[in-house]
């Protein structure tokens, strides 16, 4: 199958020029003006952007979590990631404790059979070491292309790590390429917090927020960063909300420690308002680490603009309001924690980012896309166009105004962060190695399209041929 595509803007995180490509099996083979080339499909892309196939390196699909299961599973979140324009997502294996990594990694990979709609790899989440065994399994995951460890430094009594199995992983990942992840809150006081909450008889979903306080943010968020530095690990702090985190990661990029932080889409839009709403409403923005007061979304903005942050995920963990996050209706502690995004991400940041003058489309393209690839081994197979690379291309109309809306989505939750909003600016057609996978309103390609990507160890690149 080939296609040209004519005519287009192509933005990517370094350049931004009018050419057209030419895709050949499932890589970009040509990019050039005026290509006089015969092709299967043609699509005109004049006056529209064509971006690389986004990169969203936080999303949990079909994950069994605060007493259900995440509502999105592998085809339903897959589905809903084409649409917004991902075409590669990192998940979250979590390691049910006491199991091996092989064990926990064949259950996840026979959660996705025949249900891929895009591609994806996955991260390990460690929730216990045994010595004599998972211990030194750790050491062989990258062999299988799983190049990055998380660590769950909250969630007392369920996936929280000690400091022990945290500075050990640190360790091994420092002998081994992998990219070291934390969840960074300070989970012992914020248990403390929570239970003073309960025992006062506060149930209400804004309590989530007022137990876990940016001040454990921070502290966890520096203490990991102190211990990957001990430890020689690189480390890449996930859903950064505040700027009690921003600081002690910025200061560690200032005197070059490899330290990366990610903020997710959410938390430049929704706060303290939201989760205070009333009826059981606010329970729809119980997430983790939680909502912050508004005067946070300037300092998120400022983050991603002078890269003290260098990347946006979704941490699509999608619950529905009712059934799912009503299991905490008396119990705030019991509203499952996540929210959805993985369909809006691009039409979010597009608006307020680019539209709004605060960041650019270069820098747009790098934090949703460049970034997440050449952090995860993914690079430049994916998160760009180029000669070479994968062709998972996003033909993107900066002039289609499209709503916001639950009704319209195609996650399986009944409600959206952003519900009601208008932005200008949607992908049109969405090409996942050379397939058309979305063509407007259409889901064109079948599930089971979608491959598992064996990323490459950190620092290194994933060639997707070898160019003679
Ligand atoms: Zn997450």
């Amino acid at each position: 199958m080939s296609v040209l595509i004519k005519g287009g803007r192509i933005v990517t995180a370094a350049d931004d020029y009018v050419a057209d490509v030419y895709v050949e099996d499932e890589t970009v083979s040509l990019i050039g003006e005026s290509l006089d080339m015969s092709a299967d499909k043609v699509i005109d892309a004049s006056g529209k952007y064509v971006l690389p196939g986004l990169v969203d390196p936080h999303t949990h699909l079909d994950m069994p979590f605060g007493g259900t299961v995440t509502i999105d599973d592998v085809e339903s979140g897959q589905t809903a990631a084409a649409f917004g324009g991902t075409t590669c997502h990192v998940d979250f294996i979590i390691q049910p404790q006491g199991s091996t990594f092989a064990d926990a990694f064949a259950d996840w990979r026979s959660k996705a059979s025949g249900k891929q709609v895009i591609d994806m790899g996955y991260h390990m989440a460690v929730t216990d070491l045994e010595e004599g065994g998972t211990l030194e399994e750790l050491a062989s995951l990258p062999d299988e292309g799983i190049t990055s460890y998380k660590l769950f430094m909250a969630y007392k009594g369920a996936l929280m790590v000690d400091d022990e199995t945290l500075f050990r992983t640190m360790e091994v990942a420092s002998e081994t390429g992998a990219l070291v992840m934390v969840h960074a809150e300070n989970g012992d006081v914020i248990d403390v917090l929570v239970k003073q909450a309960l025992a006062a008889g506060n149930t209400d979903p804004i309590y989530h927020a007022l137990t876990r306080p940016p001040e454990a943010e921070g502290e966890a968020t520096n203490r990991a960063i102190q211990l990957a530095h001990l430890a020689g690990a690189p480390l890449y702090v996930v859903h950064v909300t505040c700027r009690e985190a921003v600081e002690p990661i910025a200061l560690a990029r200032e005197k070059g420690w490899d330290v990366w932080g990610e903020t997710c889409t959410q938390y430049f839009f929704t706060s303290l308002d939201d989760i205070a709403k009333p009826n059981f409403e606010g329970a729809k923005y119980v997430y983790s680490p939680p909502v912050r007061d508004k005067s946070n979304w300037e300092v998120l903005w400022n983050a991603v603009r002078n890269d003290d942050l260098s990347a946006i995920s979704t941490d699509h963990c999608a619950f529905t309001w009712d059934g799912q996050k009503t299991l905490g209706k008396d119990d705030f502690s019991k509203i499952p924690n996540g929210g959805p995004g993985l369909e809006n991400r691009l039409h979010m940041i597009h608006e307020f980012g680019v539209r709004s003058g605060r960041i650019s489309l270069n820098r747009m393209v790098e934090l949703l896309a460049t970034n997440p690839a050449k952090l995860f081994g993914l690079y430049p197979k994916k998160g760009t166009v180029a000669v070479g690379s994968d062709a998972d291309i996003v033909v993107f109309d900066p002039e289609r105004k499209f709503t916001i809306t639950a009704a319209d989505q195609h996650s399986r939750t009944d409600y959206n962060l952003y519900e009601g909003t208008e932005v200008t600016g949607t992908p049109e057609v969405v090409l996942l190695r050379g397939n058309v996978l979305v063509e407007g309103d259409e889901l064109v390609a079948s599930p089971g399209i979608g491959q598992f990507v064996p990323r490459a160890r950190f620092g290194q690149e994933l060639r997707a041929k070898v160019v003679a």
